[in-house]
Order: C-alpha cells, then sequence, then structure tokens
C-alpha cells in the first residue's frame, strides 16, 4: 500500500488543460483489454454526466458496482420497514430516496397515502428531534447506508441512549464495502481488473481496508469524484497493470487519510457490530453489515417490531440485482425508459440519484 501523494494540481482539479492531459495519456496507451468497476454510486453519476464511459478507449470498459445503498437494500429489508411503518403508533423516518423505492405491494409513498406516518429526514439527528418532539409515538429511523452514513446513525442511537429518548428506534439495513468487494471478485462472470474505489467510504475506512483485495491481485485506487480526479484514477490503474502490480493507491488524498477517520470509526463500533446482510444482487455476505449491539438493543427496531416481510419478492422483469454485479447494463433490460422511468419506476436503480439505471437514462440515451 502506498502512501496518499498530493496532486501536483490539487488546485486546479477542474482544468479543462489537465482533464486533457489525462484523457491523452489514456487514449495513447498500448490497447490491452480492461475491465474496471468504479464501485460507487456518485463515481457513475460523474462517469455518465461528463461522457467519460465515452471518452475513454475502446478496449477499456467502465462497469458500475454495487454502490447505490438504496439500491444494494434487500427488497426484503424495504418490505419489513414499510410493514413497521404500518404499525399504528410509528413515524417512519428515512432520507428521501426512499420514499419512491417501489416494494413487493406497495411502496413508502402509498404506505404514507394508506395512513402510514412517514416522514423525510435530512439527518439521523432530525430522526431523533422528531422523537423528542413526539414521546407519545415510536420513531423508528431506516439505516440504509454505507460506512459514510454508519457513524452519523451510530451518534444518533449514542446520543438517544445518553438522553433516555426511548421511543427512537433505528433499522440498520447498514453494508459494509469491503466484503461485497470479497464478494464480487468470488463471481466467475464478472471478470474484473481493478476496482476505482469510493472516495467519501475511504475517507472513513482508510486505504489499508482494500488491502486484502491488493493481495488478490486487484489493483485499488481510491479516486474523487471530479472528472480528472477519474481520468488520473483511471491511468494509475493502468499503470499498476501494465508494471503487473496490484496495490492500493490513493487518488483523492484531498479527502482520504492513511488511518481513514478514527473518531467515526470508533463510533461506529461502539454501536455497531458486524453482521450477515443481504444484499440485492450479492444475496447474503457474512460480515457485510451492521447490526445494534447489545447495549444499544433498546433502540433496535428490529428487536421491538415484529412484522413479516417473507411475501417479499423482486420487482418482475427488473434485473437491478445483475446490474449491482456488473454483469448487466440498464440498457439490457426490457423494461428501461419504457416501463420503467424516473416518474414511476420499477426498480430502486432507477430511483436513485446514484442508480446506475438513472445515470443511464438521464445520460446515456
Ligand atoms: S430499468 Fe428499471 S426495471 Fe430495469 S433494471 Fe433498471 S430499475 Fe430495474
Amino acid at each position: 500500500m502506498t502512501d496518499p501523494q498530493p496532486l501536483a494540481f490539487l488546485d486546479e482539479f477542474r482544468s479543462p488543460r489537465h482533464v486533457r492531459g489525462q484523457l491523452k495519456k489514456l487514449t495513447t496507451r498500448q490497447e490491452r483489454r480492461t475491465r474496471i468497476m468504479e464501485v460507487c454510486g456518485t463515481h457513475t453519476m460523474a462517469v455518465s454526466r461528463h461522457g467519460i464511459r465515452q471518452a475513454v478507449p475502446d478496449w477499456l470498459t467502465l462497469i458500475s458496482g454495487p454502490g447505490c445503498p438504496v439500491c444494494v437494500t434487500a427488497n426484503r429489508d424495504i418490505d419489513t420497514f414499510i410493514e413497521m411503518a404500518m404499525l399504528p403508533g410509528v413515524i417512519a423516518a428515512t432520507f428521501g430516496d426512499m420514499l419512491k423505492v417501489p416494494g413487493t405491494r406497495f411502496g413508502l409513498a402509498e404506505a404514507r397515502s394508506r395512513g402510514a406516518q412517514v416522514q423525510i429526514v435530512y439527518s439521523t439527528l432530525d430522526a431523533l428531534r422528531l422523537a423528542r418532539e413526539n414521546p407519545d409515538k415510536n420513531v423508528i429511523f431506516f439505516g440504509v447506508g454505507f460506512e459514510t452514513t454508519a457513524p452519523t446513525v451510530a451518534a444518533a442511537i449514542h446520543e438517544a441512549r445518553l438522553t433516555g429518548t426511548n421511543n427512537f428506534f433505528v433499522f440498520s439495513v447498514h453494508k459494509l464495502v469491503p466484503p461485497a468487494l470479497e464478494a464480487l471478485c468470488r463471481l466467475p462472470e464478472l471478470a474484473v481488473d481493478a476496482f476505482l474505489c469510493p472516495g467519501h467510504v475511504s475517507a472513513v475506512i482508510g486505504p489499508h481496508a482494500y488491502q486484502p483485495l491488493a493481495e488478490q491481485h486487484i489493483p485499488c485506487v481510491i479516486s474523487g469524484f471530479e472528472p480528472l480526479d477519474i481520468m488520473h484514477s483511471l491511468n494509475m490503474i493502468l499503470d499498476q497493470l501494465e508494471n503487473g502490480e496490484a496495490k492500493v493507491e490513493v487518488q483523492y488524498s484531498r479527502g482520504v487519510r492513511a488511518g481513514g477517520n478514527p473518531a467515526a470509526l470508533e463510533m461506529m463500533d461502539a454501536v455497531f457490530q458486524p453482521c450477515a446482510a443481504e444484499w440485492r444482487g450479492l444475496g447474503t455476505i457474512p460480515g457485510s453489515g451492521l447490526t445494534l449491539r447489545e447495549g444499544f438493543a433498546a433502540h433496535d427496531a428490529l428487536q421491538r417490531f415484529r412484522v413479516d416481510a417473507s411475501y417479499s419478492r423482486e420487482p418482475s422483469g427488473c434485473i437491478c440485482g445483475a446490474i449491482l454485479t456488473g454483469s448487466k447494463l440498464p440498457t439490457d433490460c426490457r423494461l428501461f425508459a419504457d416501463v420503467c422511468h424516473p416518474d414511476h419506476p420499477v426498480g430502486p436503480c432507477m430511483v436513485s440519484s446514484e442508480g446506475t439505471c438513472a445515470a443511464y437514462y438521464h445520460y446515456e440515451i
């Protein structure tokens, strides 16, 4: 693993001259069939929005991975939260993207029209405030997200315990990125040559978290989100492949430190412990989720509210699962841009602002 190196053009990361320079370096390389997965949904959006997929040479394929938290949330978990929302005396608190995601029977938006109290919040602390303002209700927050979100949710749970806010609960379906990438590497049909790793998640977990992937001969470069960052990261990956190397490098040195964010990691570890988690498309991956530790069980929605979502199933015709593992493209889905559209999405990849189908719909057709 190499230490983060500051970019020489740190304050010029939007410079068209540098973008052209990185693109020229990419396009004048010796041709070699290469598949690089951009793991993060924000990278997927940036790749689509800036036409990077079309700009890179034909021999270089950029495939999108499981980096959209809404998209990877299993339908069973979405249905479970909807069932919780329908319980009397409950306020279901969620980030906005989840509202439009269809459930098996109906989504949260329809649950609201059927009488459920569903409240959009912009932070976990908003949900905690909601609990304090409504002491006669049980507020259940839908804990969806990766290592970027989990520390703030942990902080809210910690605060709830400290302040005796006993009507605040979290349904934790948080996911951890490195175990999912290791699971992806075990898929024979994926055959990914390298990972463009997420900047925000890596700012929390630090670059060393990807070391097991490098030891499996998969180069990993943690990238920023500007076109220049992505082009630069692709060149760093291709340099590694050309040199027969596989190591973890940090291109996004303005956001990622060698040790990650120790305070965030400490808070996350104090409240949560790893557990098996079900990912849409990837199935159940051991150690890839976060559940509340015993000391915080009083705030665990899953322990407090017993609901049945055993009827849950994937939306008919939707291939989100295959898209999240990089084995299919949105344009392979027969529902894409016709039956399934941002205004009437069939699957989560068309709903989320980080979803691959939404990215293709907005920028690549
Ligand atoms: S286009 Fe719609 S139905 Fe098809 S995979 Fe994407 S989200 Fe699912």
